[in-house]
């Protein structure tokens, strides 16, 4: 409003209200600047400038330039007897009501006088709440001014407003000059320019950037490197544009430090990609590698690389577990990665799948040969005794490797095909390595057919002991018998021991069929001619098993065969258990009677220290060594040796396989004892026709 209008405004004011004394007036913003006193407004308007009174001025020079103000809190009646003494005539004029030098608003002496003489008191009263009032909605205001402010500065996230106009920073909080350090007001003022690339400044600037390029709103991360610092930082950003009135648009930055947290996040996740007993790369890792090499939507349409998978499982684990408990397990599981790290190159990937399984990834040129060595590597390692604390167990292991494209088509198939490889070299032996081939999923199909029916088996009465004759050397008669299981399936007719044993022990059925042996073989050897013995084979697992002494001497009572007839063969494997405990059950058999033989010698990794060591009452010279006779140097030495140490040891020497009449002299030179072989007899479910006239004598030519 232009001077001459307030002019214009002001006389009509009064004019239609002849009781106001005073006018607030207000510049431009609205702000209350003073007061106009009704009699020196209307002097001046009318005798001294007429409507030209303001003469186009700025309102505020109608003010006095000195104004009589009241402090809000001061008692009004009391000020206005007081103040009507000293400045009667400035009184009149208004005075303008101020809370600590603030303005608050106008009043005029009327009002107060009217409060002095009439009602003095309400009206006092009236004047005080008014002022009340006011102050507190400036307190109100400002208490919600602090609010704001304090709850800015007291976020932990940078907080930063700055003009998008020119980019001046209006406001950033504490957490945002600390964290920008003393670079920030610098930079968000655009008012120095980087240097050198990498320097704290570029690096803003660029952060600046690629925020901008962002949907509003939407968090990125940042990456700083601090000049000195050896970490980088890692900064989450956003920013939010702010409309303002006057086209003074604001934009507002709120950035936070989650370095921390990323890298315990990342923390997490490598935890998640290792395993923590072995520190080896876990299955997702095997999985994340061969997604990334076979994966067509990841790697593309390129030609994807040959890669082979070696399964690696370890022989015999649930043993050491159940033997020497899990600690022991962790032990030889940590063991076995550390060949693992030394059998394989650094660049193929070295997995611990789970339990005792592992796997290796090989990637390269020529793979087939490569992976075949890797494995064979890894076989011999495996073979290497374990150290258990002051033990030493012997373990092995089974390998599979399956090789993409030739094996399989995806990477479930590929790590199918090389378990399945793995399994195939566990049921044919162990301590080996298989090539995938198409032919091993029957195989398994089979075997696990198989594993059905073995269930099955005794109960349907397919099973049947067949003998075998032994006959000492000395007087060439027929001293004993072996027994030997036969099981004579429906459709496959004659399923070998070395495939039915072993199965047996994987599905934990060899105890409840080594028990029926046991009780079999017992009551036939009870129908045996007095003197004759017979031999019972004890798989290794079989041995471990609680209550194999129990089960024997219920086997003897129920069939009432002496103790010394019965004799039970065991394998070296069986020594490789713990030894104490092993020791306790073979001295246990000792002492009821029983005697017992160590069977293949010669074939396991036992040295002769078990010969000292066990009392063995008979040593059986495996097949391998016979056959080789009479010809055969080492065979020669190898039977002698024995033959030697058998007779200081006080142990039968036995020779097994012996099919020819050359072979049999060579061992009866050589210094053995006992024989058995088809030259004698083969297994059969009738040993009386062994025992016709001229009784058990060795029929040769
Ligand atoms: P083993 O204890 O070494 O048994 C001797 C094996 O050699 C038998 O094979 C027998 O038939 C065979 N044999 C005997 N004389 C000759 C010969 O002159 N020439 C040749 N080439 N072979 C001969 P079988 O019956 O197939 O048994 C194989 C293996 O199965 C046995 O080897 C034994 O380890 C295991 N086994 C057999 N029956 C039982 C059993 O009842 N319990 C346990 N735990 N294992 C058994
Ligand atoms: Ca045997
Ligand atoms: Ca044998």
């Amino acid at each position: 409003m232009r001077p001459d209008d307030v002019g214009q405004v002001a006389f009509d004011w009064f004019q239609a209200q002849p009781g106001c004394m005073l006018l607030a007036v207000a510049d431009a913003q609205a702000r209350p600047v003073g007061q106009l006193e009704r009699t020196s407004f209307l002097l001046r308007f009318g005798s001294q400038y007429g409507n030209a009174i303001y003469a186009r001025r700025p309102v505020s020079l109608t003010m006095e330039p000195v104004n009589l103000m009241i402090e809000a809190d001061d008692d009004a009646v009391e000020f206005a007897e007081r103040a009507l003494d000293l400045f009667a005539d400035e009184l009149w004029r208004g005075f303008i009501i101020v809370d600590q030098g603030r303005y608050l608003g106008v009043s005029g002496m009327i009002e107060l006088l009217r409060a002095t003489t009439q009602e003095r008191t309400s009206n006092a009263r009236k004047l005080r709440s008014l002022a009340d009032d006011l102050r507190k909605s400036n307190r109100a205001l400002e208490r919600q001014r602090r609010l704001a402010e304090a709850v800015i500065e007291h976020i932990p996230s940078l907080i930063a407003v700055r003009g998008q106009r020119d980019g001046t920073l209006r406001l950033i909080n504490r957490a945002g000059a600390e964290m920008m350090g003393k670079l920030n007001e610098k930079v968000m003022r655009r008012s120095a320019v980087a240097s050198r690339p990498g320097d704290m400044m570029q690096q803003i600037l660029r952060a600046d950037a690629t925020l901008a390029r962002q949907p509003p709103a939407m968090p990125c991360d940042l990456t700083f490197t601090i000049p000195g610092a050896m970490q980088q930082r890692i900064i989450r950003a956003m920013q939010i544009p702010i409309p303002m009135p006057d086209d003074d648009a604001l934009t507002l930055t709120i950035a936070e430090d989650v370095t921390e947290v990323r890298r315990a996040t990342s923390r997490i996740e490598e935890l998640a990609l290792f395993d923590v007993l072995t520190g080896l790369p876990n299955r997702v890792q095997l999985n994340n590698r061969l997604i990334s090499l076979l994966d067509t939507e990841v790697s593309g349409a390129m030609a994807r690389p040959e890669v082979a998978l070696i399964a690696i499982d370890l022989d015999r684990f649930k043993m050491v577990n159940d033997t020497f408990g899990h600690d022991a397990g962790d032990m030889v599981l940590r063991e076995m990665a550390a060949r693992l790290r030394l059998a394989v190159r650094p660049e193929d990937l070295s997995v611990r799948i789970g339990g005792d399984e592992f796997a290796v990834l090989v990637s390269a040129p020529s793979l087939a040969t490569l992976s075949e060595i890797v494995a064979q590597r890894l076989c011999e390692s495996m073979k290497q005794p374990f150290h258990i604390r002051d033990k030493i167990v012997h373990l092995g292991g089974s390998i599979g490797i399956a090789i993409y494209p030739h094996d399989c088509q995806n990477a479930d198939e590929l790590m199918k095909h090389a378990d399945m490889a793995m399994y195939d070299a566990k049921a044919n032996g162990k301590g080996t390595w298989r090539r995938f081939s198409p032919g091993m999923r029957e195989g398994l199909e089979q075997r696990s057919a198989l594993e059905m029916e073995l269930r099955q088996a005794l109960a349907r009465g397919q099973l049947a002991i067949h003998l075998q004759p032994q006959m000492d050397i000395a007087d060439r008669r027929i001293s004993g018998f072996e027994c030997l299981a036969r099981w004579t399936h429906p459709d496959l007719g004659q399923v070998p021991p070395a495939v039915f044993i072993p199965l047996a022990e994987d599905i934990g059925l060899i105890g409840e069929l080594g028990e029926w042996i046991i009780q079999q073989s017992c009551r036939i050897g009870r129908t045996l001619p007095a003197g004759m013995s017979i031999a019972v084979n004890v798989s290794a697992v079989q041995f471990r098993l609680p209550g194999l002494v129990e089960c024997i001497q219920a086997a003897l009572a129920d069939s009432g065969l002496e103790a010394d007839r019965l004799e039970l063969e065991v394998t070296e494997s069986m020594l490789i258990a713990d030894e104490a405990q092993v020791m306790i059950s073979f001295n246990r058999l000792k002492a009821l009677g029983v005697r017992i033989a160590l069977d293949d010698f010669g074939t396991g990794f036992a040295s002769f220290t078990y010969l000292k060591r066990y009392a063995f009452d008979k040593i059986k010279i495996d097949r391998s060594f016979v056959s080789g006779l009479p010809q055969d140097a080492s065979s020669r030495a190898i039977v002698s040796a024995v033959a030697v140490l058998g007779s200081q040891l006080g142990a039968v020497v036995t020779a097994e396989g012996v099919e020819t009449d050359v072979q049999y002299e060579a061992l009866e030179r050589l210094g053995c004892m006992q024989v058995q072989g088809y030259l004698i007899g083969r297994p059969s479910a009738d040993p009386y026709q062994y025992l016709q006239p001229p009784y058990g004598q060795k029929r040769m030519a």
